[in-house]
């Protein structure tokens, strides 16, 4: 009986660890360099897109314990900001608000409870401060934050999430060459959140609630807390939690929404007009860079990034960055989209 009972917890062991072939494994092209802070530190990027020299392109990334990093294409770090907690990051590049042309960077800052908001010197590549006045959230503590933008309308917004679920919704304006903002909107999402994206198009939100489901939400400051459920955690192909929400942006309303399913390590693709699951995939071991294991951001970008990446790439932060038998602090993991849409044809 003892016999046959550790044959049962072997086979279901060997199952679990069973690879999924439904989900494809693909290779990443390159690694950022680690981050400074040891264990759980590095978590969200975000892409900042040169104006006319693409491969001149940004990652913007959070250090959760210690600020933001920049790095190149290539993975170096080429700045740092020792800002605090930050957690979740964003960007808006080249949007008109007011009479001006900005590029905005946002994070949520769990050392002050506050939403960061920076303007990036296109010029001098450097994040600069634009606040009029420190923006404290009524939220427990701050946690999930995304950018919004109504092009329609020229304006901004900036949602954030505390780990209650809860929303606000910030109104940021322009005035004076100083950004002030404004809850517009709150609602409550129901439990434990996170990962989300804004569809500037369509005026989607999409929310991951973390050990529930994938949500679209509207993203108009004047809209109900109605929304609609693209997958459940539980789903095939899915495993909680759901964690970084990012969208590839292919133009006229068109692209993918992508979530990471920490749970089983893959990041699930689906239409963005449909909101069809369309496939997943992982990131597995080159003989060079390590495949990315219980990721938490992500980010895309369908922009020509030079000939190396000619239709973007995906970033997605690895939890477990190893060198060959080494084991050091996490990093951000870089793919050509061109390897993404392979599988998708
Ligand atoms: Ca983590
Ligand atoms: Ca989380
Ligand atoms: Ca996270
Ligand atoms: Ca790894
Ligand atoms: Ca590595």
């Amino acid at each position: 009986m003892k016999n046959s009972i550790y044959v049962l917890i072997f086979i279901l062991i060997s199952c679990q660890n069973k690879k999924n072939p439904e989900i494809v494994s693909l290779l990443a092209n390159a690694e950022t360099s680690p981050v400074i802070s040891e264990d759980d530190a590095a978590d969200d990027p975000c892409i900042w897109i040169h104006a006319s020299n693409a491969s001149a392109s940004k990652i913007i990334g959070t250090d959760k314990k210690n600020g933001l990093v920049v790095y190149n294409l290539q993975g170096e770090i080429v700045s740092e900001y020792p800002f605090g907690r930050l957690n979740n990051v964003d960007i808006r590049t080249r949007i008109q608000l007011g009479d001006s042309i900005v590029t905005i960077v946002g994070a949520s800052n769990r050392s002050l409870n506050t939403l960061a908001i920076f303007s990036w010197n296109e010029n001098s590549e450097k994040l600069e401060s634009i606040l009029k006045e420190d923006l404290k959230s009524n939220l427990q503590e701050v946690y999930g934050f995304c950018l919004y933008y109504n092009s329609k309308e020229k304006e901004l917004f900036s949602f954030v999430v505390g780990k209650d679920g809860n929303v606000e919704q910030w109104q940021l304006r322009l005035v004076n060459a100083k950004i002030e903002g404004e809850i517009v909107r709150t609602f409550s999402v129901g439990s434990i959140s996170e990962g989300m994206v804004a569809d500037d198009y369509h005026n989607n939100l999409y929310l991951a609630e973390e050990n529930v489901a994938l949500y679209k939400y509207s993203a108009l400051k004047n809209a109900d807390s109605s929304r609609t459920k693209l997958i459940s955690v539980h789903d095939k192909n899915m495993r909680d939690d759901f964690e970084g929400v990012t969208l590839y942006d292919q133009g006229e309303g068109k692209g993918y929404i992508i979530v990471s399913s920490q749970g089983n390590n893959s990041y699930a693709v689906f239409d963005r007009e449909t909101n069809n699951y369309l496939k997943s995939f992982s990131i597995g071991d080159s003989e060079e860079i390590d495949g990315t294991y219980d990721t938490d951001g992500i980010d895309v970008t369908a922009a020509f990034l030079g000939k190396e990446y000619p239709e973007g790439v995906f970033i997605a932060q690895d939890g477990a960055n190893t060198q060959g038998k080494d084991t050091l602090t996490q990093n951000f993991k870089i793919v050509d989209w061109r390897r993404i849409k392979n599988i998708l044809d």
